[in-house]
């Protein structure tokens, strides 16, 4: 059994979108980053390759590189799971948390769940995803941006 850790952090601003475990959440702010900036995605991504050695996310998606401009990032955990299936691991589960003030994300942890487990072809129920404000702590609670954190178990296929 080997495990892995993720962290991200991006910025809220205008103009953007929120995009959450590939919900596109209704908010008047989005996260800023090169690609569509999914900070739970990017979490689970640096855990699966924490898990089997590979690097981190910034070195499979350089953010300096044209290609992965507007990424979707779903496609980029979908590459990262079919990387560490390549090495001969097998997934056993995913656990994140998302640090976000604003809006409540209860309404669309299933829908975040169902899309984690796609891309990585593992069961729902393999997949868990939590949510929680900071009190208006730091820059959590004070709405300047969101972080992910997340963990991951593999074995031996
Ligand atoms: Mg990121």
């Amino acid at each position: 059994m080997r495990v892995g850790m993720g962290y991200d952090v991006h910025r809220l601003v205008d103009g953007r979108p929120l995009i959450l475990g590939g919900v596109t959440i209704p908010h008047p702010t989005g996260l800023a980053g090169h690609s569509d900036a999914d900070v739970l995605l990017h979490a689970l991504a640096d855990a699966l390759l924490g898990a089997a050695a590979l690097g981190d996310i910034g070195a499979h998606f350089p953010d300096t590189d044209e290609q992965w401009r507007d990424a979707d990032s779903i496609d980029l955990l979908e590459a990262v799971g079919e990387k560490v299936r390549a090495e001969g691991f097998r997934l056993s589960n995913v656990d994140a948390t998302v640090a976000l003030q604003q809006p409540k994300l209860r309404p669309h942890i299933e829908a975040m769940r169902s899309n984690v487990a796609a891309a990585l072809c593992i069961d729902v129920e393999q997949v868990s995803v939590k949510a929680t404000t900071t009190e208006r702590l730091g820059f959590v609670g004070q709405e300047a941006g969101a972080a992910a954190y997340a963990i991951c178990a593999l074995d031996r296929a």
